[in-house]
């Protein structure tokens, strides 16, 4: 790996070990965590860690805090589940750095982690600010960064502070960077882009880099509607859909580019027109030459569009996925996204073909196709999962490179 792994930092016995989780979870109104995935996927870390007879003190951010002592968004809500994950003690400082944390680190036992204060109560963390950093790790002898989803952000404990000791990548960073890689770097060819979601304008940067990089690029949701109004289906407007009048010369762009680059760009054929934007809305799936300019929104693709995705998929040995085909949160509108979710999942499961998919809305829109677990690889992250597909590097990663 051109990463610094654990490997890397030599014997832990005995040491103190920083590791930088994304313990950003999910919490209700009564302070209670509502999905532990990320607690879990550290979990592993802070063992090997331990299990290396590390003493590990754990960091994280946490929400968007006003400034120190918004109880609101403390990372002391957290411990239990923490403790319950990691079936150990969890001692909870009420600051990140100074002399408590300091006299806690001294007084902890083998058999407890240190878990510290929300780091974004300090300004200091988001401006990427040194001095911070090394305050931060000062009582410390190792750095573990473990924060994959924080990782297109260069603040001060993702870059600065794993500058100021011997650091490493975590396992969960050193898994995601992994599959990532295989995703996009240096995948099997064929390659499959799918890219759904709501508008072109907020993936531009990705489709510029996809079409450069993979094979076939699939263009679905909300998005597809600008390039077929680009391809001259007038019955596409802003009325029945999310057609983006301003980007129509730049879809003609990427199609330019891909054409140049020899990427096969697939697009919708039919379409699954609705009276009403709501769940169970009467509806029917349409040709392209017979959407209704009226009356109708366009909510997802249709069966010969599924087929045709479907067909191209079984040509390649990668497949890359971020965005929803369709309104997948309403049904039946989550009907293309589940048969291509679910085809992707069997030539995962038959050895056929390499998964990897993240970003936002996907995570959930593979879960409600029931295939989360079916895929090689479905990431934790959102930002730093679009980043990475558009081709940027990512500045917590970039600094632990060999
Ligand atoms: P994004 O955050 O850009 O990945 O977009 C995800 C959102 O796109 C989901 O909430 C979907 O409901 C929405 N979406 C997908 N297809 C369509 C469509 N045809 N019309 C409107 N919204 C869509």
């Amino acid at each position: 790996m051109q990463y610094k792994t654990i490997e890397d930092l030599g014997n832990l016995n005995g040491k103190v070990v920083m590791l930088r989780a994304d313990l950003n979870v999910p919490m209700d109104e009564n302070f209670k965590v509502t999905n532990t995935a990320r607690i879990d996927r550290t979990v592993p870390t802070i063992k090997e860690l331990m299990s290396k007879g590390a003493k590990v003190v754990v960091i994280s951010h946490f929400g968007r805090p006003e400034g120190k002592g918004d109880m609101k968004n403390s990372l002391s809500h957290i411990v239990k589940d923490l403790e319950k994950s990691l079936g150990h003690k969890v001692v909870f400082v009420d600051d990140c750095i100074g002399e408590k944390v300091a006299a806690a680190i001294k007084a902890m036992s083998n058999d407890e982690v240190l878990l510290l204060e929300n780091l974004r109560f300090y300004n200091e963390e988001k401006k990427g600010d040194e001095a911070f950093a090394k305050e931060l790790t000062a009582p410390v002898d190792a750095y573990v960064s473990d924060a994959f989803s924080t990782a297109h952000r260069a603040h001060a404990s993702m870059v600065a502070a794993v500058k100021t000791k011997p650091a490493a990548f975590g396992r969960l960073m050193e898994e995601e960077v992994n599959a990532l890689s295989k995703g996009l770097n240096d995948p099997q060819r064929p390659l499959m882009a799918i890219v759904g979601g709501s508008k072109v304008s907020t993936k531009l940067d990705l489709l510029n880099n996809l079409v450069k990089k993979v094979d076939k690029l699939v263009i679905s949701g909300g998005m597809a509607h600008t390039f077929m109004k680009a391809n001259g289906i007038d019955t596409v407007n802003e009325a029945n859909s999310l057609v983006q009048m301003d980007m129509i010369d730049t879809a003609k762009e990427i199609m330019a580019t891909a054409k140049a680059n020899n990427c096969d760009i697939i697009l919708p054929e039919d379409v699954v027109v609705s009276k009403e934007f709501k769940a169970g809305a009467e509806h029917k799936t349409v040709d392209l030459s017979n959407i209704p300019a009226e009356g109708w929104s366009l909510l997802d693709v249709g069966e010969k569009t599924i087929k045709a995705i479907n067909a191209k998929m079984d040509e390649c040995k990668t497949l890359v996925w971020n965005g929803p085909l369709g309104v997948f949160e309403l049904k039946p509108f989550d009907t293309a996204t589940n048969a291509v979710a679910q085809h992707a999942a069997e030539r995962t499961q038959a050895g056929k073909l390499m998964t990897v998919a993240g970003g936002g809305d996907t995570v959930s829109a593979l879960s409600n196709a029931g295939v989360e677990n079916k895929f090689t690889y479905i990431s934790t992250a959102g930002g730093a999962f679009l980043e990475w597909m558009e081709g940027k590097e990512l500045p917590g990663v970039a600094v632990l490179k060999k």
